[in-house]
């Protein structure tokens, strides 16, 4: 279906698609993530309303940093400053393109090659697969790298002064979430240090 005949079909179902004013929903999830279609936000939550989305090739976070100008940094304050927020999330996948570039098994163009430099995890991934110049990897090995990068990049949420204010007071929870080549989801457990498959009752962002 055409994008503008899609489009227009979900605002003939107003009912679904907009709110009243007073039916507004407020988010409660922070949900950070690569752009891969399967990795679907919406799952998580009960209404689409509940998800504040920031999207970008290889899932990743700048380090803080008032200083320089950057949407993802002003998007992810923004979000972080909610009200009703309860749940920040950053979510990764296996398969994901940008790792693939980062372990140089995948050619892209200079621009991401920049953006890939700004989630600072080259080193971490090529690590977690004992790289060797020029070597193939397979797809475990793929994956332990993803890993990696997605917990550099949790790290440098967890430097964000709005995430250490809501977390201190009890209000926030901060999960790193990996979507497998199999169609799992695993979460990352900070006391086991390794990701565990996610719990049906741990799902629950928001419901
Ligand atoms: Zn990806």
């Amino acid at each position: 279906m055409p994008v503008s005949r899609s489009l227009s079909h979900k605002a003939q179902h107003g009912q679904s698609y907009g709110r009243r004013k007073a039916d507004k929903v407020l988010p409660k999830v922070l949900f950070i993530s690569c752009t891969e279609a399967r990795l679907a936000p919406q799952r998580f939550v009960s209404d689409p309303g509940q998800l504040f989305e920031i999207r970008n090739i290889g899932n990743i976070v700048p380090p803080h940093n008032p200083r320089i100008i950057s949407g993802d940094i002003a998007t992810i304050e923004y979000g972080l400053a909610l009200s009703n927020l309860k749940d920040v999330v950053i979510s990764g996948h296996s398969g994901c393109g940008a790792v693939a570039a980062l372990l140089g098994q995948e050619t892209v163009s200079a621009s991401v090659r920049r953006w890939l430099v700004v989630g600072n995890s080259r080193t971490v991934s090529r690590e977690a697969v004992g790289l060797q110049a020029g070597a193939s990897v397979d797809s475990a090995a793929r994956d332990r790298a993803a890993r990696a990068h997605l917990l550099a990049q949790l790290a440098h949420l967890a430097g964000y002064p709005g995430l250490e204010a809501g977390r201190s007071n009890g209000g926030l929870r901060l999960r790193a979430l990996f979507d497998t080549e199999a169609g799992t989801t695993e979460v990352y457990s900070p006391r086991e240090d390794r990701f565990v498959p996610l719990g049906r009752h741990s799902t629950a962002a928001a419901r």
